[in-house]
């Protein structure tokens, strides 16, 4: 069994008493001071990790100036605050060893939109998609744009003036801030904006920190002019955070904007802003050029700026290569082609947008005809390029290249991509022969790296690859960030273009030289004692406090080399996670992760599981537990002789006993298992399998619950109850048994078994069992058309109705449909944890499927998640001990019949459907759900896919007495409204078991699967 953890870091006394106080001085927001709460908070994505006190969720303007009240009385000065956004920084932006100040759980509302005028009023903790989205009607958008756009919040941005693809034309983000409201450390809430010289004076006059400051940055630009002129260089990404260079804005005017922009929270809460809103382009086109070096690439970037493009961004084959490898190429492979022997080694991606799709059109031909022109030149590093027209195709590509910072951090091995040089900026001019030094410098360490960019800006994208669980790579660390700011300021420009400063101010002064001591006075001004954020950017003149120093914070990998190879191997599900972020996606209608959407709390989501499964391996480490043993000893012990010690642990459990296992079993027991991380992290974390495996260990020292075992059985005592189905329907439908089986076993409102009886159906309606005797039966003719149909649990049981219909569906497309005998596939089991018993069901269902698979006939599953179970599951037990045989997903098989198909085609053409696809299949089955739409189209209909996310329902989670509150309020998010849509009315269709048992348990409409339409429209059309 494995020990108990409960031994953490506590939470110093000085913050338990400020919390405390908080919470008596009528603190609305959240505060957490678990371990949970603080480890999931200690990261970014950068390679740091620092353990906070605790973390503060606000719930308002009001909640923050108490904060800071309270930090400015004399007991509470030595209170650290850092505030927090997305979380994305990668550079240690918002750790801290203070309080977390996390404004994005429920600050994030938008206030208001001026459409006439072109802005809109937000509270910063707002996400920069989730303003996008919301003023797309009105055909506007928030131009500064960011490879983190889903998560990122406009908070962060202002705090590290963020920008990327499309800067040239666009600016950064405080070229978009019109007005700014920041609570001071004082409480005091301030508005800024442009301002003439009478408001300056007048807010001078005063005596609070606002008075200071301002009086403080205007001495600056008053006595510091010819320093600040000599200091800042002529760049697009210009030294941003307290930007000195422009106090003054173009006009004059004195702008305290510019100040806050970029400070990263070193300054005030930024609580509110105003924000400038730009017409969306009605015509984009992009030109993708690719090149057979990634240096002529960077070299004729310069040319294509000649071509007036919006503009330009370059890829390397190493990003294109791990592109290729996600689910997100299916979206972009077209514009890629590979020609036979060519070799790809950089792309252009190169923008046009404008309001006249002529003028675009002109633009682009300018550009295309010189290609042309080029590739008649056999010495032309040019090897081709394609067109794509229309935002649609274009904002297919940038996804791919947005994505593509995650993807590098989804290299094979130890040695993964880190971010600590990543955005440097010199002049654009200078780029291909500093990258080329660049490239020098990273070899002679003999590190791999991948490389992209925004050329028009001159702005570079490189990680590194190391493993910095290894010791001895950690100087590298130094040696090459030295190298690097070095290079830079050869080149004239900056080490961070873009993604701030956080640990690398230690470089602070060298970039600012003589106006260093200024800065420091600015941040005395606002932060007398060094409590925000401090260590970042500049510290208190006054103090003489140290800047925080590259190699002297803690970081992640010191953490996880305490965890033994053996350990991390088991869990390699979770070990890699780089703390990207893109988990924490607001789009309600994508995929990722319903558990996080759902409560809003990170440690709900895959970032959150990961994190603190390596701080519970690095317990169990330290407890020298080998959990790969710990593992085996629990499968191969009794539950009798388990079950006495299980029983005082869970009675001590229940009377407060810490025990750092039982947070992290909070965070795994809140996933649905969906597997959207496995789909769409970029990094691939598979949460649901080391759930599994930490659920197993949990309950060897801890007794389950009875719904476990309710639910783990259901696949083996269905057969039975299916046979005499009436006391079991009488008692999932009776108001008072109903309310016993919630309260005793946990699960509610269950599905209650099909009227039909599957076997009785079979013999009726003439549906063949495929045995080995039936199919060596078959002629060689009929062998052709055959195809055996895998049953799962759900669909057999409690939708008799669809298996039936698949079956008669495929007849009547000419197949010879057998159904394969019933067995557990198991996914309950592994789902909870039970592994043993799940390896056992997967051994027996495997014996099963291996010898139907002898005879080489094509087999299909109808429920997509127990149908990926095989390619997912089955494939990681087993590995290659045992070969998994191929079970398609129905419409794998189906899209690849069209010759049958075809001559089924329907005579009614103009009936369009709609699919709700299931998470699982759309996330780790992609194509297949293009696979559906060609189905439809063979046969004559029409089936477009809606954008939706999870049902949140996924097996039986959304059946759990304890789920059922957040269950329903992630099918609010996305499903509902679709669900009753009356001009969808009878067209939806969905091809998850449990997303229809969903709405007909949340809103009592019944929706049909895909291949259920098929079979009535081609009744009806030979009726
Ligand atoms: C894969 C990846 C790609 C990226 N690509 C880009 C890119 O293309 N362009 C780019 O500019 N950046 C990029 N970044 C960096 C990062 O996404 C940006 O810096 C982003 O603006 C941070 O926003 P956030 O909400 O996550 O802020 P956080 O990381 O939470 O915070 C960033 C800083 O802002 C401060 N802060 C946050 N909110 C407030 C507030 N309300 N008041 C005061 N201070 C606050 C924090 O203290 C911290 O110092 C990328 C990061 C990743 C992981
Ligand atoms: S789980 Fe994946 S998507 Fe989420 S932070 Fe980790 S690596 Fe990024
Ligand atoms: S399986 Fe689904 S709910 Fe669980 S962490 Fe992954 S995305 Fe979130």
């Amino acid at each position: 069994m494995i020990p108990k953890l409960s031994e953490v870091s506590p939470v110093q006394a000085k913050y338990l008493a400020f919390i405390e106080r908080l919470k008596t001085s009528g603190f609305q927001g959240d505060t957490n001071p678990d371990y949970a709460n603080r480890v999931v908070l200690s990261t970014d994505n950068s390679i740091y990790q620092v353990l906070p006190q605790g973390v503060i969720y606000p719930s308002s303007v009001a909640d923050i100036q108490l904060l800071t009240r309270l930090s400015n009385e004399t007991e509470f000065h030595g209170i650290v605050l850092s505030p927090r956004g997305g979380g994305t920084g990668t550079n240690g932006q918002s750790l801290t060893d203070g309080l977390v100040v996390d404004l994005s759980k429920h600050m994030n509302k938008i206030l208001e939109v001026n459409v006439e005028e072109g802005w809109a009023r937000v509270q910063t903790g707002v996400v920069k998609d989730q303003l996008n989205k919301a003023v797309e009607a009105d055909g506007l958008f928030f131009a500064p744009e960011l490879s983190t756009s889903n998560r990122a919040t406009i908070g962060g941005m202002i705090n590290t003036d963020a920008s990327g693809q499309g800067s040239v034309m666009y600016g950064k983000t405080r070229d978009h801030v019109l007005e700014l409201k920041t609570v001071l450390l004082d409480g005091e809430l301030i508005s800024s904006a442009a301002m003439d010289e009478d408001a300056l004076n007048s807010i001078k006059q005063g005596s609070d920190y606002a008075a200071h400051a301002h009086r403080v940055i205007d001495t600056i630009a008053q006595t510091k002019q010819t320093a600040i002129n000599d200091t800042f260089p002529e760049l697009n990404r210009c030294m941003t955070g307290y930007d000195l260079a422009h106090i003054r804005d173009d006009h004059g005017h004195f702008n305290l904007n510019n100040i806050l922009c970029g400070s990263e929270g070193t300054l005030g809460f930024i609580v509110e802003a105003k924000v400038n809103l730009l017409k969306i382009p009605t015509f984009a086109t992009l030109v993708n050029i690719r090149y057979n070096s990634f240096e002529a690439s960077l070299r004729h970037a310069k040319e294509l700026l000649n071509a007036q493009p919006t503009s330009i961004e370059t890829v390397d084959s190493k990003v294109l290569g791990l592109a290729k490898g996600d689910i997100i190429w299916n979206s972009v492979a077209e514009f890629f082609p590979e020609q036979p022997g060519e070799d790809a080694q950089g792309v252009n991606l190169v923008e046009y947008t404008g309001d006249s799709e002529a003028e675009v059109a002109e633009r682009v031909k300018v550009l295309t005809d010189r290609l042309d022109a080029l590739s008649a030149d056999p010495n032309a590093s040019t090897l081709g390029y394609t067109v794509a027209n229309g935002h649609n195709n274009v904002n297919k590509i940038w996804g791919m290249r947005k994505k593509s910072v995650g993807l590098l951090g989804n290299a094979k091995g130890e040695k993964r991509p880190i971010a600590f040089v990543e955005d440097t900026a010199v002049p654009p001019e200078n780029l291909a022969d500093y990258i080329m030094e660049f490239r020098a410098v990273l070899d002679s360490y003999g590190v791999t790296y991948g490389m992209f960019g925004h050329v028009d800006a001159g702005v570079l994208h490189v990680r590194p690859a190391l493993d910095l669980k290894d010791e001895s790579q950690e100087p590298m660390i130094r040696d090459i960030t030295d190298k690097v700011v070095a290079l830079t300021q050869k080149y004239n420009g900056l080490l961070w273009g873009e993604h701030g400063k956080g640990v690398r101010s230690e470089y602070a002064p060298a970039f600012f030289g003589d106006l260093y001591p200024s800065i420091q006075q600015i941040k005395g001004a606002f932060d007398p004692r060094n409590q925000l954020n401090p260590g970042k950017i500049a510290t208190p003149f006054e103090l003489g406090a140290d800047l925080l120093k590259i190699d002297e914070v803690p970081m992640r990998g010191q953490l996880d080399r305490q965890i033994p190879l053996t350990n991390r191997d088991q869990f390699k599900e979770g070990m890699y996670c780089n703390g990207n972020g893109a988990c924490f996606n607001f789009d309600p209608n994508d995929a990722m992760c319903p558990s996080w959407k759902g409560t809003r709390q990170r440690i709900h989501s895959p970032k959150g599981r990961a994190s603190l499964m390596r701080e519970w391996l690095r317990g169990m480490s330290e407890q020298g537990v080998d959990v790969r043993k710990e593992s085996y000893k629990t499968r191969h012990t009794s539950f009798l002789a388990s079950f006495v010690p299980r029983l005082r642990n869970t009675l001590a459990k229940r009377k407060g006993e810490y025990d750092f296992s039982n947070e992290v079993h909070e965070s795994m027991m809140g996933c649905l298992a969906c597997k959207s991380c496995v789909g769409q992290c970029p990094i691939k974390v598979d949460v649901p399998e080391f759930r599994a495996k930490f659920l197993e260990l949990y309950y060897s020292r801890y007794l389950r619950p009875a719904k476990d075992y309710f639910v783990g059985s259901l696949e083996y005592m269905m057969p039975t109850m299916a046979i005499f189905p009436q006391p079991y329907n009488w008692m999932v439908g009776n108001r008072f048994t109903k309310g016993l089986i919630s309260k005793i076993v946990g699960f509610e409102d269950s599905p209650k078994l099909s009227k039909h009886n599957l076997k009785r159906e079979m013999s009726r309606r003439g549906i063949r069992l495929a045995t080995p005797l039936a199919i060596e039966a078959l002629s060689p003719k009929d062998r052709k058309r055959a195809v055996i149909v895998v049953q799962d649990a759900f669909t057999s049981y409690f939708e008799t109705e669809l298996v039936l219909d698949v079956m008669e569906l495929l007849s009547r497309l000419g197949f010879q449909a057998y159904l394969a005998p019933y067995l557990p596939n198991g996914k309950p089991l592994h789902v909870h944890g039970f592994l043993r018993p799940f390896e056992k069901a997967a051994k027996k269902n495997l014996d099963m499927l291996q010898n139907l698979a002898f005879y080489g006939l094509p087999m299909i599953g109808i429920d997509p998640s127990m149908t990926l179970t095989y390619r997912s599951e089955y494939a990681k037990t087993f590995g290659t001990s045992r070969p998994i045989p191929k079970v398609q997903l129905m419409q794998e098989w189906l899209a690849n019949q069209s010759t049958h198909l075809e001559k089924q085609a329907i005579s009614v053409k103009d009936d369009t459907f709609h699919m709700m696809a299931h998470c699982t299949e759309k996330t780790n089955a992609a194509p297949s759900i293009k696979d559906w739409q060609s189905v439809y189209e063979l046969l004559g209909l029409k089936l477009a896919v809606e954008n939706v996310g999870c049902c949140g329902m996924a097996g039986t989670y959304g059946h759990e007495s304890s789920n059922k509150a957040t269950s329903e309020t992630i099918y609010n998010l996305s499903w509902k409204e679709k669900v009753n849509d009356p001009a969808l009315h009878n067209k939806l269709v969905a091809t998850g078991y449990s997303c229809r048992c969903q709405t007909k348990r949340m809103d009592d409409i019944s929706i049909k699967h895909p291949a259920q339409i098929l079979l009535e429209h081609i009744k009806a059309d030979l009726a």
